[in-house]
């Protein structure tokens, strides 16, 4: 018999101490992988447990083993290069020596598996409570330890760094990769941009009462284009080509994913807001991922949520520092207007010159507005809000929507848990669950290693078999559209 040379030819799969393996023939050779065995469903919320570092066969695994070095030395060589440009301050020059050399000492503990230590005090509020999970974890190293706390470490780590130097405290160490990636993606814009402004042209977004499946469509194409805009982590684009990334993002590559969001409960969100449109206040809360590309779509999206009349206002949560390399934080939206209105990013100016007055418009008038909190930049999942945030807890109960973009918050939604995948989102969000009070959408593309909201266990079957090794979780490729009202 021929044996097919191809990858991942799926052949049989085993279960063995709590692993599934899996055995695959793949160039000449057999292969076993393992990957993570599911709880199974019957397990309550209590036992579920975080996946560490340690887990082989986890996203956790391989981004503790391969990518954090890899963002620490970015780190390392954005202030090198920066230091080196001419007009910069010579004491500010001299103490870049200072941030390599310790920048170098995280990545170091990385590779050789070093034990996580207490922060140290760098005159910030949250050093203690960063420190006192440390202690409640225990004994734990880079390559052994709860991911999401670790990838939280990692980057205040960097952070403690700048906010001990003098001159390097207000320094974005991630800038200069952000601002390359959205240069890139300038035919994404452009294509996005022109299909908006025609649509605005076009329609009477908040008043054609006689078109409502339109109306519905509308709605399904631009929450798919804030949810396929996620796709685009910097964190995840290591070996993605332009072409790739024009790919990614075009429109009918969006059209076409459709088919890859595994729970989608767009419908239900559509028929939250027609059932409460009559209310006086309407301010959808967009907690935003990443700067760039993204945010661009997401400006989008909260411009035809006004436009169209769903919301009264939208608020933007960006992150007080730099976080998980893209995320947005305040200067990243002056930056990208900045960029908006440079013809040398964008030659194509009939419709951006349209779109940017209009977007400004809506931050001068109030109706877009940006906000930051503490919360969103400490390892705790979002389980933890109502007891160490509770404020934040309370504004978003009083939110008309509150959107969750892309793959941190949603780990941290769900509490970075290995739930079996047909869990309902309503049980996976815990306290922010049911009968909350918090209207809760998530729009994330699966860069990690949990996902629940499978309807059924033959759809979690029939992933398995179109992406194995639990690809579909992993790769970026799949989605959810998870909706969840508190009741
Ligand atoms: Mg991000």
């Amino acid at each position: 018999m021929v044996v097919s040379r191809s990858r991942a030819l799926l052949l049989f799969m085993v279960t063995r101490w709590g692993r599934s393996l899996q055995f695959v023939f793949e160039e000449d050779s057999w292969i076993c992988q393992s990957h993570i065995a599911m709880p199974s469903a019957t397990m309550t919320a209590q036992e579920v447990r975080a996946v560490w570092t340690s887990e082989k066969g986890s996203m956790a695994n391989q981004t503790a083993e391969t990518r954090w070095a890899k963002i620490i030395q970015g780190t390392i060589d954005d202030v090198g290069e920066t230091a080196a440009a001419e007009d910069v301050d010579s004491q500010k020059r001299a103490e870049s020596i200072a941030i390599q050399i310790a920048l170098k000492g995280i990545k170091k503990g990385i590779e050789q598996n070093k034990p996580l230590t207490p922060l140290q005090d760098d005159g910030k509020l949250d050093i203690q409570e960063w420190n006192k999970q440390l202690a409640a974890i225990g004994n734990c190293s880079w390559k052994h330890c709860p991911w999401l706390f670790g990838e939280c470490y990692m980057y205040r780590s960097i952070q403690r760094i700048l906010n001990s130097s003098k001159h390097w405290q207000n320094y974005d160490i991630f800038k200069r990769q952000k601002d390359s990636t959205f240069v890139k993606s300038r035919a994404a814009v452009e294509e996005l941009t022109s299909r908006y402004m025609q649509i605005v042209a076009n329609t009477q977004l908040a008043q054609d009462e006689s078109k409502e499946e339109a109306k519905k469509l509308l709605f399904i194409e631009m929450t798919e284009i804030a949810l396929w805009g996620n796709a685009t982590d910097l964190s995840l684009l290591a070996n993605l080509t332009l072409e790739d990334l024009q790919n990614l993002q075009g429109r009918e590559a969006i059209q076409k994913s459709q088919q890859n969001i595994v729970d989608n409960d767009t419908d239900d969100v559509w028929a939250y807001l027609q059932r409460t449109s009559g209310q006086a206040s309407r301010q959808i809360d967009i907690v935003l991922d990443n700067a760039g590309f993204e945010f661009f779509t997401d400006l989008l999206y909260a411009a035809y949520l006004l436009d169209a009349g769903i919301a009264t206002s939208v608020r933007l949560h960006t992150k007080e520092f730099p976080w998980f390399v893209s995320d947005v934080i305040s200067e990243d939206v002056e930056s990208l207007f900045e960029h908006l209105d440079s013809s040398e990013c964008f030659p194509s100016r009939e419709y951006i010159d349209q779109l940017i007055p209009r977007l400004r418009k809506f931050f001068q008038s109030g109706a877009i507005t940006t906000t930051s909190d503490s919360f969103w930049t400490t390892p705790y999942s979002f389980h933890e809000m109502p007891v160490k945030a509770p404020a934040l807890f309370k504004e978003l109960q009083n939110s008309y929507l509150v959107i969750f973009k892309g793959d941190l918050n949603y780990r941290k939604l769900t509490r970075d848990g290995l739930w079996p995948h047909t869990t309902t989102y309503e049980e996976a969000l815990g306290p922010l669950g049911k009968q909350s009070g918090v209207k809760i959408l998530s729009l994330r593309t699966n860069k990690s290693d949990v996902c629940v909201g499978v309807p059924t266990q033959s759809k979690v079957d029939e992933l398995n078999e179109k992406a194995p090794g639990g690809a579909w979780i992993q790769n970026g490729k799949y989605a959810v559209v998870s909706f969840n009202e508190g009741l």
